[in-house]
Formats: C-alpha cells, structure tokens, sequence
C-alpha cells in the first residue's frame, strides 16, 4: 500500500476542488488536490456556463429573491447570505486566475468569441489547471477515493484505489470534500458518466448525515438519440418546435408555443414531468428545422452543427434528464462540516437552494463555498497545531488500512453478474420509479425492486481491476437510490422539483421541514427536523 503525507487533500477537481485548493495554497500549507480522472475532466463543472451573482443590473437583493423563490422554505438562509454577498467577489477571483468574465443577464458569462464552439467550462477548466500547475499543489489524478479516514472522531485522511489498482493511504490533517453530485446514478441525466455520489457515501460511512436528497432537479431538454452523448439542449432559438410521435406539438398542448425558452427559465419542472409523462406514451422529438442560418453559427447550436448527426435537417429524439442534486452534506458559513478536519463544496454540499436551485446557482456556490472551504481549511490548522489533539499509532492505521485493502479485493466464489449490467439495471430503476414524477406504489415496487439488485451487487467479486472500481459504483448508487426512494415515500406533498402525482400540492404545515438521511448499520434511516433558524 502507498503512503502519502499532507497537510491538506482536495478531493475532486471540479469549480469547488480547484478553487478550495488554491485557497488553502495561499496558507502555506502543503495541499493534495485528487481526482478520479485527469483534473478537470470528467466533471460537470467542464459543461457549466454561466454564473447568477449580483452585477450592475441584478442587485444582491434580487439575487436573494430568485433563490429564496425557487427553494420554496427550504433554502438554508444563512448560506443563502453568504452566496449573495460574496457572489461577486468569488467571480473577480476567477478574473484573477485567467478566466475573462463579462456581466449578462442576472450574473456573468465568460467573454469569449461569439463563434466560439468550446463549452465555457472546459475553458474554465483549463486555465485552472494552467494556474495550478504553476503552484506548489500536488496533483494525483487517477486516485478514486473509497473511504474517508476517521479516527478519534476526526477525519485523518482518506483511502482509495489508483487507476493503476494500486491501493492508496493520505494520511492528512484536513479533508475537503468537492466530489460533485450524483446525475448519472440515473438512466437519463446530462451529468459525466462517473458522477455517481461517491461524495455522498463518503459523508454516510463517516457517520454524517445528509440532508434533502429526495430533490433532484431535471433539465428537460436533454439529446435522447442513441449513440449520441445526453447533451443539455440550451439556447432556445426562434422556431424551435416539441413533437410527440404523431407530429403534433407538445408545446401548444402545454400552452407554451413559442415560447419554449421561458418554460425552460421559469417553468422547468412542470416542464420536465410533462415531457416525462408524454415520454411514456411515446417517443418526444425536438425540431430545429425552421431555425435560422444565423443561429446555427452561434453557441450553443455552432455545437451541435459540428456533429454529423442531421441536426439541422431533422426532429431529434430529446427527453427530460437529471441535471442536479440540491440535497447533500451539511456545512456551516465556512464550509466546515459536523466532523472535525472535514470541509465539503460544491454539489456535494446542501443547503443553498433548498427545494429546487436557479439556473446559475451551482457555479457560483462552487466558487463561494470553494474559496471559504479552502480558507477555512488552512485556519483549522492553524489553530490545531496550537492545541494539537491525540495523534493515532501510525502503524496501528497503516496495518487497519491494509486489512481494509484485503476485504475489497477479496474474490468469493458465486454468480457472477456483469457490473456493467446491474448500474444499467440501477439507473433505469431510479427513473422509472425515482425519476420526475413520483407516487407511493411506484416507490415501494422500486424499494422491493432494489432490494433484489443489492443482493446480486453484493455477490459481485473484483475479477478484474475495473470491477474494483464498479463493484464500488454500484454499492453507493444503490444507497443513494434507496435513500431518495425512502426520503420520497416520507415527503406526502409537491415542493421545487419534487413531485408527487399523489399529493400534488405544497403542504407547508406538514412538510416544511428538512429530510434527514442517516446510515445505522448498514441501512438508511430517513426523518424529518425542522427547518434550522438562519
Ligand atoms: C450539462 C450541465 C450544465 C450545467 N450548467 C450549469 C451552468 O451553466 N451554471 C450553473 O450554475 N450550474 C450548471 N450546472 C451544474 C454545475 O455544473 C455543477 O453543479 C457544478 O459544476 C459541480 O461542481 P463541483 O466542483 O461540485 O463538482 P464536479 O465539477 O462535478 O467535479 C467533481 C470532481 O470530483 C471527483 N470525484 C468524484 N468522486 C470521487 C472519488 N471517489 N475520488 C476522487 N475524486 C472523485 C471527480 O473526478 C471530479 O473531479 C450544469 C450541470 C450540467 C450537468
């Protein structure tokens, strides 16, 4: 087993990853930034586009308006604060580190060339990686992270497997938790394949509870034609056109004709159940053939004109898709989580949008939360090493470790189930019966469903390096599905993104209240606590 030594590990190199480690750079700390794959690729930060802040026509009060309006009660209002306030300092920062941002609508985009055809996030993305290869932050991509070290209760580090198979051991003095959410944990979403929770599951197995998992947000218009990559379709040109099969318009049915881009702002969930539900009767088709020339040269639709696919000639098969989690690890003003040692950004963290998220929330979280996470980080040490608690016996942990690494490699004999199968399996169960719209029978057939996929996941054995790797995904897919069908069944009302088509309405006498998911030997316990004073 290799040992690493550092003050400080980031997990993930999304927005909040990077940004976190930069900060807790500037403490003169010796930072390790991980990530599952090469930094910056494979997050859903390389997708992103735009940033809500406050700006010369968007005020901070009306930034706090749009997302107290979209968390309906929910909103964790002393993170709200903060978003807002320190929204616009957060986007100078990105200034600072190369990225060029120019203020548009109700916050900033980055300038770039009308003509540009690269995702603004993948440029992002790139010129942080520039910055951080020019700091004394040491990188290992490649590094998937399967436990986080607590001892004392205090987190010490974390453990994982190299890309390579080779088990790791980071021993540090402060973790920061930006894994990014958990889309791809169902069949339609538009998030990177691997973008499965881990963070999640790290937080339960450490002991912490998560908090509002049951609300998933959709994007509804999402690329559905197989064989082409689930891309968000954005934009929203003049003679856009939603079919169902017979040719007839879905948008007029729905009292939304020409008016498509609206819908997507404002009305994006009654949006997206609808769609899912007309997808239940037959397919859905998005129709660009009456767009002009002109829009077809500028993002997002110079995009899709590059592809071969007959775009422009053509109704394309679209669907609603999983696009965020606003539920997730519970923080304080600083990004400091209930465990000492352990900080969270990002996606992973809930608390800012509550019961539903505004468009263009996520990355200006990511970029708050990432910088006072990263501070804060460095403070804690500070402080620590002026009253430094009781250290464990290395060798004790090293030797606790390489058993651990034993028990995941360890082969058993049985049925053998393809790992590739079962996720497939897992992700249509949890939107088919998790997904937009939700009922109580619908729920328990996939409790029941799940129950029977867990026990063909456990009897999956690592034969080869990549069913390490998979026999991990499925297990925290599976409580995290488990949990958002459990917190579902106890939520009996419609909130934000959450729908029930049994209890349509909002029931704020009932359930105006947080949902709080816990992992007590081995299983999920789901209650409900009063929404915290902000
Ligand atoms: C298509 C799309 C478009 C979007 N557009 C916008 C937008 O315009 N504006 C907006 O505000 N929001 C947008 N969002 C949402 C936003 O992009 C995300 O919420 C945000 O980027 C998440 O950033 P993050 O840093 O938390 O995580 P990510 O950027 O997702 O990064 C997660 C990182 O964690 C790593 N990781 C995960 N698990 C492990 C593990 N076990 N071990 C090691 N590393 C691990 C991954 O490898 C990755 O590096 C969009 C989302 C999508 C999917």
């Amino acid at each position: 087993m290799e040992e690493i030594f550092t003050d400080i590990l980031v997990i993930g190199s999304g927005l909040a990853g990077i940004l976190s480690a930069l900060e807790a750079e500037k403490s003169g700390l010796n930072i390790l930034l991980v990530s599952k794959f090469a930094i910056g690729m494979g997050t859903n930060t390389s997708m992103a586009s735009t940033f809500t802040a406050a700006n010369s026509r968007f005020s901070r009060e009306d930034h706090f308006r749009v997302t107290m309006e979209a968390g309906k009660g929910l909103n964790q209002l002393n993170l709200v604060k903060v978003l807002v306030e320190k929204g616009p300092e957060a986007i100078n920062r990105l200034n600072d580190y190369g990225i060029p941002m120019v203020e548009r609508g109700m916050g900033y985009v980055m300038n770039r060339p009308e003509d540009s055809f690269q995702m603004p996030g993948v440029l992002w993305m790139k010129r942080l990686h520039e910055r951080l290869k020019t700091s004394s932050i040491k990188l290992l991509p490649g590094l998937t992270i399967f436990d986080l070290v607590v001892e004392e209760g205090q987190v010490l580090g974390a453990f994982g497997f190299f890309r390579d198979g080779k088990p790791y051991l980071v021993r540090s003095k402060a973790v920061i938790l930006a894994t990014g959410g958990a889309g791809a944990i169902y069949q339609r979403n538009d998030n990177q394949k691997s973008i499965l929770g881990d963070g999640y599951t790290l937080a339960l197995q450490a002991g912490l509870p998560l908090v509002d998992l049951e609300f998933v947000q959709c994007y509804p218009l999402v690329l559905a034609e197989p064989r082409l990559s689930s891309v968000i379709l954005l934009g929203h040109p003049k003679g856009e056109r939603l079919l169902n099969e017979k040719g007839e318009d879905l948008a007029e049915a729905l009292g939304i004709a020409g008016n498509i881009h609206h819908a997507v702002m404002a009305e994006r969930d009654r949006l997206s159940i609808f769609l899912y539900e007309a997808a239940q009767r037959g397919d859905v088709y998005y129709d660009l053939t009456g767009v002009s020339e002109e829009a077809w040269n500028r993002f997002p639709l110079n995009f899709l004109k590059k592809s071969k696919f007959p775009f422009r000639e053509r109704p394309f098969l679209i669907s609603p898709a999983v696009h965020f989690f606003m539920g997730g690890v519970e923080i304080d003003e600083k990004g400091m989580t209930a465990l000492p040692g352990l900080f969270a950004a990002g996606e992973v963290v809930w608390g800012v949008h509550g019961a539903n998220r505004h468009g263009g929330n996520a990355v200006t979280e990511c970029a708050v939360f990432g910088i006072l996470a990263g501070q804060s980080a460095g403070e804690y040490l500070r402080q620590r090493q002026v009253s430094q608690g009781p250290l464990v016996n290395p060798e004790v942990l090293s030797r606790r470790w390489e058993r651990k690494t034993k028990a995941y490699l360890r082969k058993k004999r049985g049925v053998f189930d393809q790992p590739r199968d079962l996720l497939k399996e897992l992700r249509s169960l949890a939107w088919k019966h998790a997904g937009p719209a939700r009922e109580e029978s619908s729920l328990k057939e996939g409790l029941d469903a799940l129950a029977v996929l867990e026990k063909r996941i456990q009897r999956v054995y690592p034969a080869t390096r990549s069913d390490l790797f998979r026999k991990r995904d499925l297990e925290s897919a599976a409580l995290l599905i488990k949990s958002i069908l459990k917190g579902s069944l106890l939520r009996k009302e419609s909130r934000g993104s959450f729908y029930r088509k049994d209890y349509p309405d909002k029931d704020d006498q009932n359930y105006l209240k947080n949902t709080c998911y816990r992992l007590e030997k081995g299983d999920i316990e789901v209650t409900h606590r009063p929404i915290p004073k902000g």
